[in-house]
């Protein structure tokens, strides 16, 4: 897959489902100038709210397949049964003025970015405890039991795949996380203190998960965990 010249690394932002990836991607793009929001194409159907083209390019199967043979994705991946894409023309465009790109996707696309462009920067976000990312992932409370099983499993699978990733960052205050994930975009480099603590703090959220998920029920905890 070869992509199209950018003036700018582009900034990927991958994370397990739940960790804050989509509110930090936005609030970077909307606060920030310079930022721009790579809008990819899915096949699931718009939630309330989200509007074509600005959220996602909300297409068919068929039209999906079609731009996967004629070549118009950067990266594709299937997620949560529905597919997702990065077409070429949504990097070009956010790209326009020099602007960085931003895409949030998942790890899977994530890797296809770094195989197409090395400079690209990786950059994985994490919840700072497993008791916070079952609280963000069952807030809305909508979310059944089974639902949440899968999104935690999935977390799983995106915790395992972090290890591949440059840079990382906790989401613990979002104004916090913010600033570190745009001034990485900026700077290209990792904060003075590196990251090797983030790597640590990644595998023991990957044990807690691991721990959660065995249980029979889920939705319990320690009094005052939730
Ligand atoms: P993701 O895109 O990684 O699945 P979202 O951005 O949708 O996650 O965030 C999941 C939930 O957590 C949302 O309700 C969001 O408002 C909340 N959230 C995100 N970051 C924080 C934070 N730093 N502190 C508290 N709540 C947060
Ligand atoms: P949601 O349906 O909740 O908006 O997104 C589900 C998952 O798909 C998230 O992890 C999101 O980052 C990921 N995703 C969104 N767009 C793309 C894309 O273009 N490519 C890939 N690989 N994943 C994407």
């Amino acid at each position: 897959m070869s992509l199209p010249q950018l003036q700018r690394a582009p900034l990927v932002l991958a994370a397990p489902s739940g960790a804050g990836k989509t509110t930090i991607a936005r609030a970077l793009v909307e606060r920030e100038e310079g930022f721009s929001f790579s809008v990819s194409a899915t096949t699931r159907a718009p939630r309330e709210g989200e509007e074509d083209g600005r959220d996602y390019w909300f297409v068919s199967h068929a039209r999906f397949r079609e731009m996967i043979r004629k070549g118009e994705l950067a990266e594709w991946a299937q997620v949560h049964g529905h597919l997702y894409g990065t077409p070429l023309q949504s990097l070009v465009r956010a790209s326009e003025g020099g602007r960085h790109v931003v895409l949030d996707i998942d790890v899977q696309g994530a890797r296809q970015i770094q195989e197409a462009v090395p400079q690209a920067l990786l950059l994985f976000i994490f919840p700072p405890s497993v008791e916070v990312l079952l609280r963000r992932l069952t807030g809305r409370g909508t979310e059944g039991e089974e639902a949440v099983r899968r999104r935690l499993s999935t977390a799983l699978q995106e915790l395992v795949a972090a290890e591949s990733f440059n840079f990382f960052v906790k989401n613990d205050s979002l104004e916090q996380a913010i600033r570190e994930v745009r001034d990485l975009a900026l700077t290209g480099r990792p904060p003075p203190e590196g990251t090797s603590g983030c790597v640590e703090e990644v595998r023991v959220l990957r044990d807690g998960i691991r721990s959660i998920l065995e249980r029979e029920t889920l939705l319990e905890g320690p009094p005052g965990a939730r």
